[in-house]
């Protein structure tokens, strides 16, 4: 029997055992897949505070991960495919077992979102990626295209373009969620060509992908673009699959108050799985800190 099971670990989750490690309480964070979560893959982290000259996001999530383990917190890589609320506690099954805990924060974050148009799946891991840190290198002296609007699009394509011998920024607007910073230096890249008001119809190639087909959101009229690569990066969706029902969400995202408690009580829930208007690694932390003290009160009483 744990105190606390954290599921999750990225910024919020590792924050999370940070404080009930050091409230000595007995800690397990479960992670299906990379400790750090979204943010150890990402490249240049400019925003988060204490780094005045930025750092990657891999090492800024290894000394997190130091962090949480100095305080004791026990960490695994396992994924979670069930969770219930039992008399005997709360239970967490996972691919290689079931735990049991007082308490459990969930800090599952979310995911990318797929573009589901033809050819997404089929060229999959062959010129279709979702991450440009990952797998920006192999596209080395190539055209790229990267698709989506926000923060994420705008960075991969920046990133891309120091890679690929041409970066396509294809966007359904004109306008960007991007910061008007990160627009900025992507407007002044001369690598870099927009493609707006438009959209993916889909995907085409041989053994790999050769090119995406655009429709003009305005004239329908269609234009083939010839890359060899597409990152997709259309934001994100939340990672709740295994909840089933068990605490409120909305859009899939978990509804918490302000302590991060969600609708059972000992279940709190911090960083981007919370329905939330804002998700960057420094709002994760704060939650996670948050869900760490609530769940060490709950404990207490
Ligand atoms: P986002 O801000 O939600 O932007 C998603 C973009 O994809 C939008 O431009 C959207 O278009 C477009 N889109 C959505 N569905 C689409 C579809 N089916 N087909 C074509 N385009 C589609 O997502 P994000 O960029 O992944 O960012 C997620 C969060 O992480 C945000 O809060 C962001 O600020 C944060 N973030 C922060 C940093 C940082 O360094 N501070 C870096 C990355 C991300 P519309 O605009 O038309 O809706």
């Amino acid at each position: 029997m744990y105190d606390v099971i954290i599921l999750g670990g990225g910024p919020a989750g590792l924050a999370a055992g940070i404080y009930t490690g050091r409230a000595w309480l007995k800690t397990l964070v479960l992670e299906s897949a990379v400790i750090g979560g979204n943010a150890a893959i990402a490249d240049q982290i400019d925003n988060y505070p204490g780094f005045p000259f930025g750092i990657l996001g891999g090492e800024l999530m290894e000394n997190f991960r130091k962090q949480a383990e100095r305080f004791g917190v026990e960490i695994r890589i396992e994924e979670v495919t069930h969770m219930t609320n039992t008399v005997d506690g709360k239970k967490v099954v996972t691919t290689e077992g079931e735990y049991l805990a007082r308490t459990i924060i969930i800090a599952t974050g979310a995911r990318r979102r797929e573009l589901e148009v033809d050819g997404e799946q089929e060229f999959l891991g062959r010129g279709v990626s979702y991450c440009a840190t990952c797998d920006g290198a192999f596209f080395r002296g190539y055209p790229v295209a990267v698709v989506g609007g926000g923060e994420s699009a705008v960075k991969e394509a920046l990133f891309l373009a120091d890679i690929a011998s041409k970066v396509y920024l294809i966007h359904r607007r004109d306008e960007f969620r991007a910061s008007p910073g990160s627009v900025d230096k992507m407007m002044n890249n001369e690598k870099i060509e927009c493609k707006l008001n438009r959209v993916i119809k889909r995907i085409e190639g041989d053994t790999v992908m050769r090119s995406v087909i655009l429709q003009d959101v305005k004239s329908d009229e269609e234009e083939v673009l010839p890359v060899e690569g597409l990152f997709v990066s259309i934001g994100l969706v939340a990672a709740t699959e295994f909840i089933e029902g068990l605490v409120n969400t909305e859009d899939g995202y978990i509804i918490t108050d302000d302590h991060m408690q969600t609708s059972v009580n000992g279940i709190f829930a911090a960083g981007d799985i919370r329905a939330k208007r804002t998700r960057q690694i420094a709002t994760a932390v704060g939650d996670g800190a948050q869900a760490g003290m609530a769940a060490t009160e709950y404990l207490k009483e």
